[in-house]
């Protein structure tokens, strides 16, 4: 691979945006990317608040056609993952599956991954029933009975993709209030082969070889309770994937990047967009938005060097 202008680490819609913009503005742009393009929303059913698509949009079908946007104005899209980073002075050192690489300017877009719900049978009967994306496994529970974990957006909208799928979901939330949209939260309420389990948390995920049943307990008055379910959809939140470059980027107390006003980081000439980065808001008009500003803001650094 070649030294770019501006290499971005992550091709979710922050990457692959900011790919697009330094592309446009005649620089040498490289996404790189350490499995499948499209990040958190190719794991995503359906895409309903992305301006532009009156109907929901498959959330791989948007993320393809964001690569393919990118690529046409010849940005690379490489895979290989980011394992270190070194800044000194002006100079920036990313180590890679793929070897090293000098970029003059780089973004970090590297995004979030699923928080594990940390019970026992969590790990153990994991891709056997416990799974972190409906979009992925749902199909395989077709006509069975499941349950989802969480009040968020994610396990609104991927409760109810499974409750098209599977004849009955679970969706077994910590407190009785949604932290997710309201219109969601309504839609699962009016579904009729949705129940809710509210103010519980599970305690253990069970089963011989695969997941059988799962059981939960009342925050309110401590009732116990089986589920008894073919898999468990966990949609408890995220962490941000920065082990690579933590030890070197300023991070906020919860281990996302910490950017000013421009995106950019304690580093010069390194920016962060998307997800990755402190922000009040994780959407994917966010995430475009910020490759947008980020892969601008190091046109003017790239500009101010020469
Ligand atoms: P989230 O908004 O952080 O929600 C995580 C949920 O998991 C919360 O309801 C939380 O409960 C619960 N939770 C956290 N730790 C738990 C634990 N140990 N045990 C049980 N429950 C636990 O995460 P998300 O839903 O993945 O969404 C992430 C971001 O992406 C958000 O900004 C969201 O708005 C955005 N997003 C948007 C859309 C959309 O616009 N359609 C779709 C997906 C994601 P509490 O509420 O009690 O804290």
């Amino acid at each position: 691979m070649q030294n770019p202008d501006v290499l971005i680490v992550g091709a979710g819609p922050a990457g692959l945006t900011a790919g697009l913009y330094a592309a446009r503005s005649g620089h040498s742009a490289l996404v790189l990317e350490r499995a499948m393009v499209g990040g958190q929303v190719a794991l995503t059913s359906d895409v309903e608040n992305y301006p532009g698509f009156a109907d929901p949009v498959n959330g791989m079908l948007l993320m393809q056609s964001m690569e393919q946007q990118a690529r046409r104005f010849g940005c690379a899209v490489e895979t290989a993952e980011a394992t270190g980073l070194a800044v000194t002075g002006s100079t920036v050192a990313l180590q890679t599956t793929s070897g090293p690489l000098r970029p003059r300017s780089l973004i970090i877009a590297t995004g979030v991954k699923s928080r594990q719900l940390g019970v026992p049978g969590e790990n153990e009967l994991a891709g056997r029933g416990v799974s972190y994306c409906a979009v992925c496994d749902g199909p395989l529970f077709k006509g069975r009975d499941v349950a989802v974990v969480g009040g968020g957006d994610s396990a609104l909208d991927e409760g109810h993709y499974l409750a098209n799928i599977c004849r009955k979901v679970y969706l077994v939330h910590r407190r009785d209030e949604f932290r997710g949209a309201q219109v969601a939260a309504d839609r699962l309420r009016n579904a009729a082969n949705v129940e809710l389990v509210l103010s519980s948390m599970v305690t253990t995920i069970a089963g011989s070889g695969k997941v059988e049943r799962v059981e939960v307990q009342s925050r309110k008055d401590g009732a116990k309770r089986t589920l008894d379910v073919s898999a468990i959809f966990i949609y408890v939140g995220s962490v941000p994937n920065t082990a690579w470059c933590r030890d070197v980027v300023a991070l906020d107390e919860f281990g996302f990047i910490k950017t000013d006003a421009l995106l950019r980081t304690n580093l010069p000439g390194v920016f962060a967009a998307g997800d990755i980065r402190t922000t009040p808001l994780r959407q994917i008009a966010t995430s475009v938005a910020d490759g947008a500003l980020a892969a601008m803001q190091a046109h003017h650094f790239l500009t101010q060097q020469t």
